[in-house]
Formats: structure tokens, sequence, C-alpha cells
């Protein structure tokens, strides 16, 4: 290679220099972010970057992430199946130990079926896209994640946004468009990514029932944390049988990789034969589906872990609230899952919150606008079930601390 071929080029005139202007508006705004790198596992202390924190910024919730069983499942599944599926799954990319999974997520949910995904991204936008078309309706709540948004503007479907939680709202939207032909699915986040409040799924459902809508939630957050050995806001609720379509996520308790689709034996079929990430994208490498195998004998197995989350949970919100953070419920959703928000308000200052944490030892998310509304930026922090006590407190010591320092509290 040449001495100018191997250098990096300088941007050219025009052509994507729009791209740096923004990038310039956000460094101004304060909430540009360089990626932080993780040098060691993701643990409860772990390295990025090279400094010892204590991580409340993952959805790691059971440690299962680096469990030493997942671990072994991964590595024998690697060893005995190789490293990758060669394919999608329609043509030969499914292997048995794919199907094995989604008849142990079937049967843990109680439901007829599953089918797995690349991600839980994959799982709703790829779902909403495929059962809704040009003539039929979402009934989305305003606080809804992403890929629901996304799949529901592939769908070409109309979308009518309902405010948060607000069953009564959902069900005058629903109201307005009962006499037209298409079908309509109402959709909500089992509990929220951002404020940690759980969805009003049992209210939903029953509105669905009265207006002949298909019922769909997404527990990608409820999904080892909510529920009988942490299956999800369905059985949270006691609302089996009641909720056409159930997406969870392999990706945060779990501990892998992945999302699924869980509802009758149809509705998979369906997806088989319709869902777009599911026909032209390619399967998890069997390590993948072996790892969340031995996950969810885990959760079948050792529901003290999900109580071990739910203490630490209790115990550090309430020693958050004594400190007097504003950790949500005045002029922002009240969480009720390990998802803790420290309202901070104004971007800028939400993010340098973040940072000076991240210098003095405790890594939790800054969050801004446009990911939340414009004042009420907030740091972002998830206990998981293997944190200690020790470390809890040490995390809380600090957050005091700093944010004493910068006017946070009083
Ligand atoms: C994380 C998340 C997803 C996406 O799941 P992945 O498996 O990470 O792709 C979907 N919905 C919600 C509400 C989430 O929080």
């Amino acid at each position: 290679m040449t001495e100018t071929a191997s250098r990096p080029q300088p941007a050219r005139r025009g052509g994507l220099a729009y791209l740096t202007a923004v990038l310039d508006e956000l460094r101004a705004k304060g909430t540009y972010f360089k990626l932080r790198v993780l040098d060691d596992q993701q643990a409860p202390v772990c390295h990025y970057d090279g400094r010892e924190v204590i991580n409340l910024a993952s959805n790691n919730y059971l440690g299962l992430a680096n469990d030493p069983r997942l671990i072994e499942a991964a590595v024998e599944a690697t060893r005995r199946f190789g490293v990758g599926s060669g394919a999608v799954r329609t043509i030969a990319g499914t292997m048995r130990i794919h199907m094995e999974l989604e008849e142990k997520i079937a049967r843990f949910k109680n439901v007829e079926a599953c089918v797995v995904f690349q991600s839980g991204f994959a799982a709703n936008a790829g779902t909403v896209s495929a059962i809704l078309g040009k003539d039929d309706f979402i009934l989305s709540d305003e606080l809804n994640h992403a890929s629901i948004i996304d799949g529901a503007r592939l769908s070409r479907a109309r979308i009518k946004v309902f405010r948060h939680k607000d069953v009564a709202h959902c069900e005058e939207l629903l109201q307005e468009v009962a006499g037209e032909p298409g079908h309509k699915l109402i959709i909500t986040d089992g509990v929220f990514s951002m404020d940690g409040d759980i969805g009003p799924v049992d209210k939903l459902a029953a509105l669905a029932g009265k207006y002949g809508a298909i019922m769909m939630v997404d527990d990608a957050h409820a999904s080892g944390v909510l529920g009988r050995n942490g299956r999800g806001s369905v059985d949270h609720f006691g609302m089996h049988g009641q909720v056409d379509v159930q997406v969870g996520t392999l990706s945060k308790a779990i501990g892998a990789l992945g999302g699924y689709v869980c509802g009758s034996r149809d509705l998979i079929d369906y997806l088989y034969h319709r869902a777009r990430p599911f026909l032209f994208s390619t399967s998890h490498p069997p390590s993948v589906a072996a790892t969340c195998i031995a996950a969810f004998d885990i959760l079948e197995r050792e529901p003290e872990r999900i109580e071990r989350l739910w203490a630490n949970t209790r115990y550090f919100q309430g020693e958050l609230r004594r400190l007097g953070f504003n950790i949500g419920g005045v002029n922002t959703p009240a969480t009720e899952t390990p998802i803790t928000p420290v309202i901070v308000g104004e971007g800028r200052a939400a993010m340098e919150f973040s940072r000076a944490l991240f210098d003095e030892g405790v890594m939790g998310t800054g969050i801004a606008f446009p990911t939340v509304p414009e004042g009420k930026a907030r740091i972002r922090l998830i206990v998981t079930s293997e944190h200690t006590r020790a470390q809890l407190d040490r995390a809380l010591e600090t957050l005091e601390r700093v944010a004493k320092r910068m006017g946070i509290l009083q």
C-alpha cells in the first residue's frame, strides 16, 4: 500500500459534510458522546477505557451475560455445531438447537409457539410490519420503543399515538376508527425503558377484547424481571391467553442476544412465512441458542436471582429517595422496576453528571433529548441481582458527593 492509501482521507467538500454539521451541533449542545469501551466482562464492577467502575448501566439484570454455565453451553455448542448457522432459517439455517430454544420458550411462556429473531429490534420491527398493512391501524403508546415505531412505519398502517399509559385516550382513538374495515393493533411496552414504569397490559388487553383488536406487548425489559420466574408482564398481570403477540428479548436479562415472539401456532407459522428479518437475515450461531436454553433453565431453577434483583432495586431506590434525588414520579412516570431514572433536567447537565460520575468510578447512562423529552434529561441506573450491598453503598456515596458538588442535590 502507498503512503496516501493507508492514511484516512479528509472529508470531501459537499458530499457528507452536512453530517459533520450535525455532529458540531451536538458538540455545541453538550450531548455529543464517544463510545465507552469495556475492557473486560459485563460485570457489577468492571473496566471501561481503563477505569474501574461500578457498572449501573447494563441490562444484564441477572448477571447471566458471563455466567460460567452459559459460557460452557456456548463453548460446547460451538465445538459440536460450529460458529455459524450458514444460512437464513428458511433455507438451510435452521439447526435442531434453534427449534429446541423456540420450544423451550413457548413452554416457559405457556403459549402454543414461539419464533426467535436475531434481536428484539428485529422481532418487533419484523412482526409489526408483517402482520399489518396499509389499510390497518396501530394504536401505540407515545413512549413505545423505536423498534415498534419503525415496524409501524414499515407496515404502512395508519399510526394513532395515545398518551403515555392513557387507556381512555387509547379507547377514544379506537372509537374513531371502529367503523373502518382494517385490523386494529394495540401495542405497548411491558416495561418502559427510560422511566421503568409498567404498561397497563391488563387494561389494554381488555380494551382489545372489547373492540376486537389485536393485543401486542413488548417485554424487552420485563423478560426475566417481571412475573413468576421472569415470565414477563402478561404473567405479572395474570393475563395468559389474552395477549395475542408477546415479544421478548434474549439480549437483556437472558444475557445473550436475540428476540422472540410468542403466540398461537398460526401466528408463528405466518411469521415464518412473512417476517422479513426471519426470511432475509441469517439465523443465530448455535452458541447463542445454546446459551439462551441454559439461561431459561436458570430462570426456572433459580428464582432467588430475581428476588435478589428486586431486593437490590428496593434498597437502591429507597436510598436515592432518602438522599433527595428525583427518581421520577413528579413530572415524569414513577419507576416500578429496576430501571432507575435520576432526573437532572437539562441535557448538558445530565451528560456532565454522567461524565463526572464515570471519573469517580460509577457508570450510569446519560440520556437527553430526543430520547427523552426536553427538560427531562437524566442518568439511568440499573442495578443487577449480582451487585453487593457494599458496591451499591459505594455508588450511592459517589452519587451524593458528585451531585452536591454539581448543585444537582442541595
Ligand atoms: C432493548 C429493547 C428492544 C430491543 O431489543 P434487542 O434485543 O436489544 O434488539 C426492544 N424493545 C424495548 C422496549 C427495548 O428496551
